[in-house]
């Protein structure tokens, strides 16, 4: 069930509006940390609620007069932004439980809901979190990689890989496991499966030192791959084409069924001569950045 605050007017949770002990209130947790008294407002919601379920009510009385009472002006869009910050937040793992972090975190949006112009909510939870002040490392749990965390370091950094540019969803590492245990936030990347592997226990510092060396490689491997994606998609239309094509003609052999999988054919052969570069070009990088390894870790044993 979910109630509108009568002050900040959000459309909220009802745990935000429970008191403990089967005792609703007028106004959200949220409006009650800002240092307003539930005694001073109504909200018909609530008080509806609390009635179906005989549970206490605290707040005016549903005679009240509701033009009378002073309420936030967020405009609509604000108030579904922050609406949906809150409900991200709701759903996190132990949210309900650390009343702290959960002040911390009041604290902010009501700095927020006080001058909504400075900070733009942009929907993407941890970036709104962090562009707010908040601090996400006691939020997405700093000692161990759960599904928080990862999901934070996912949508950081947009599912892209920080090292190629390519579509990324595995959590690296910046210094390895190998030579550190440093699950902080500020060592954890986003990277592709693949620069995950090549990295491997090298290095941070020269790793992305022999990767920026090889730039223009880099951004021929995100063009293949774009092309990879977008040839596969437009293959994958026309095989559905196909497959309604041959639903509803009179025999394998129909006419109009023969452009298409001439097309399709066509198709498969660019497919497999950009898949094949592709794979040379990933060869390539693999050699130049192991090499490079391998080199500095003579000179190291060196010294
Ligand atoms: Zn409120
Ligand atoms: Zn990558």
């Amino acid at each position: 069930m979910r109630i509108r605050c009568q002050y900040c007017r959000l459309n909220l949770a009802e745990e935000h509006f429970y008191l403990g002990k089967k005792q609703l209130t007028s106004i959200c947790d949220i409006c009650q940390t800002r240092g307003l008294l539930i005694g001073n407002f109504a909200n018909l919601q609530s008080l509806g609620l609390a009635m179906a379920r005989q549970w206490v009510y605290l707040g005016l009385p549903d005679n009240f007069n509701q033009e009378q009472l002073i309420a936030l002006t967020l405009t609509k869009a604000e108030r579904k932004s922050c609406n949906s910050l809150i409900d991200s937040f709701d759903v996190l793992p132990g949210s309900w439980q650390d009343q702290s972090l959960r002040f911390q975190f009041y604290q902010h949006v009501i700095k927020w809901q006080n001058q909504p112009d400075t900070v733009k909510l942009t929907g993407n939870f941890p970036i709104d979190l962090e562009n707010l002040g908040c601090d996400t490392t006691a939020i997405f749990d700093k000692n161990n990689l759960d599904y928080t965390t990862r999901l934070y370091i996912r949508e950081k950094y947009h599912y892209v890989c920080q090292y190629c540019g390519r579509y990324g969803d595995s959590i690296d590492h910046k210094d390895p496991v190998s030579l550190s245990d440093d699950n902080s936030l500020d060592n954890l990347t986003l990277s592709c499966h693949e620069c995950n592997k090549l990295k491997g226990s090298m290095p941070y510092q020269q790793f992305v030192q022999w990767n920026n060396e090889i730039l223009a490689t880099l951004n021929k491997l995100r063009r293949y791959q774009q092309t990879i994606e977008r040839l596969t998609q437009r293959q994958k239309k026309l095989q559905s084409q196909l497959a309604v094509a041959r639903h509803l003609a009179s025999s394998e052999q129909a006419a109009n069924l023969q452009p298409l999988r001439r097309q399709i054919k066509v198709l498969q052969g660019l497919l497999d001569g950009e898949n094949s570069d592709y794979q040379k070009l990933i060869q390539i990088r693999h050699d130049y950045i192991i090499s490079h390894y391998v080199t500095w870790q003579l000179e190291q044993e060196e010294d």
